[in-house]
């Protein structure tokens, strides 16, 4: 018999990049400072609010989400028919796609920003088009003047993964008059709890006049609930609807929506732990500049060394003292902020490393 035909699928998968994980840490001896986690556990509150939910896992979730959107909607002052929660930012991003983007259209975004982008826009069908950033900077200029009339999406992360950079309220909102309205502006702003320049714009903010603006936003960092998979999305209702009509049901799982409402409950708290890493943030930066390295101002919960070609070896030194950061090629390193401990582990190979 002949061998039977390979499937025909829609894009050739095969090709396509891969997302590229930070590595799962070997032991609970590793300082992890490779995936802009929290280093800190949950709060008391929140276990005992899953532990509560663990009982009742033979039942589906409320597909809506509705009482977390509701504390949602009260905590940032906008509608409720305006909030679509998803799994995770990365999973809300990916809908907003299928829903904004196709075959022959464009999806504009800075390189090297977030590198799911890339991926999340080819399986859609559409068009990646990346824009170089400017001294580690977006260029929002440039990122207006790439429009066309194939243009459906323009993705701006705020800060920028993985160099920590944040655009400007003057900036952000000249690029926002310039680009058509027909185009969806999405601010990725999964690092917006660490932004404490008060020139950079929330995107709750720039939102609400803007039909074609919108902003996701995660519980993954600043509330340290990576492992739960739970985001959303603040947009406009023919947004709003669209986006909803391209997820799938169920999408956040009754744990993540309990976890989130008692992560929102304990704000206050959460955000004091966000506090220190912005202040270890700048601990971190100023001990690294003072000991030679350049360091881009970061208003994320990491920082950038464009290491160059010598992105590797100070990966493999960090890796041999047992603190795992992350390389991207020959670009640089992105380190994430830890508990003091860590950042001083990792402060201290950076200062012999270049001694
Ligand atoms: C971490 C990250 C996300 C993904 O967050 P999840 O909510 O965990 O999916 C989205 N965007 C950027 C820029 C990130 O760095």
């Amino acid at each position: 018999m002949p061998p039977a035909p390979a499937p025909r699928l829609r894009v050739d998968v095969s090709g396509l990049p891969r997302y590229v994980p930070g590595r799962v840490a070997p032991s609970d001896l590793v300082d992890k400072l490779s995936s802009n986690e929290n280093p800190y556990p949950p709060l008391p509150s929140v276990l005992t609010s899953m532990r509560e939910e663990l009982g009742r896992v033979n039942r589906y979730p409320d597909a809506k989400s509705g009482e977390l959107v509701r504390e949602l909607s009260e905590a940032l002052g906008v509608p409720p028919e305006h909030l679509v929660p998803g799994t995770g930012s990365l999973g809300v991003a990916r809908d907003l796609l299928y829903a904004a983007a196709g075959e022959g259209d464009e999806v504009l975004f800075a390189w090297r920003s977030f590198e799911a982008y890339p991926l999340l826009v080819w399986a859609t069908g559409a068009t990646p088009v990346q824009i170089p950033l400017r001294e580690e900077r977006h260029d929002l200029e440039a990122m207006a003047d790439a429009v066309t009339d194939r243009t459906r999406m323009i993705v701006v992360c705020n800060p920028n993964n993985p160099t920590g950079t944040a655009v400007r309220r003057d900036e952000l909102e000249r690029f926002l008059d310039r680009v058509p309205g027909d185009v969806l502006v999405v601010l990725d702003e999964a690092y917006r709890e660490f932004v404490d320049d008060t020139d950079v714009p929330d995107g709750v903010e720039l939102y609400r006049d803007r039909p074609n603006v919108a902003v996701l936003r995660t519980f993954s960092k600043a509330y340290g609930l990576a492992r739960l998979r739970v985001g959303y999305a603040v947009a406009h209702p023919p947004v709003a609807a669209a986006l909803r009509a391209c997820t799938i049901a169920f999408s956040v799982s009754g744990l993540a929506q309990a976890a989130a409402r008692a992560s929102l409950h304990a704000s206050d708290e959460l955000l004091e732990r966000v506090r220190t890493l912005v202040t270890e943030r700048a601990r971190v930066t100023r001990a690294l500049r003072a000991s030679g390295w350049t360091v881009p101002d970061s208003q994320a919960n990491f920082v950038w060394l464009r290491l160059g070609a010598r992105s590797r070896a100070f990966t493999d030194a960090c890796e041999a003292a047992g603190v795992m950061v992350r390389p991207f090629g020959d670009e640089g390193v992105r380190i994430t902020i830890g508990t003091p401990e860590e950042n001083d582990r990792l402060l201290k190979i950076a200062g012999d490393w270049r001694a």
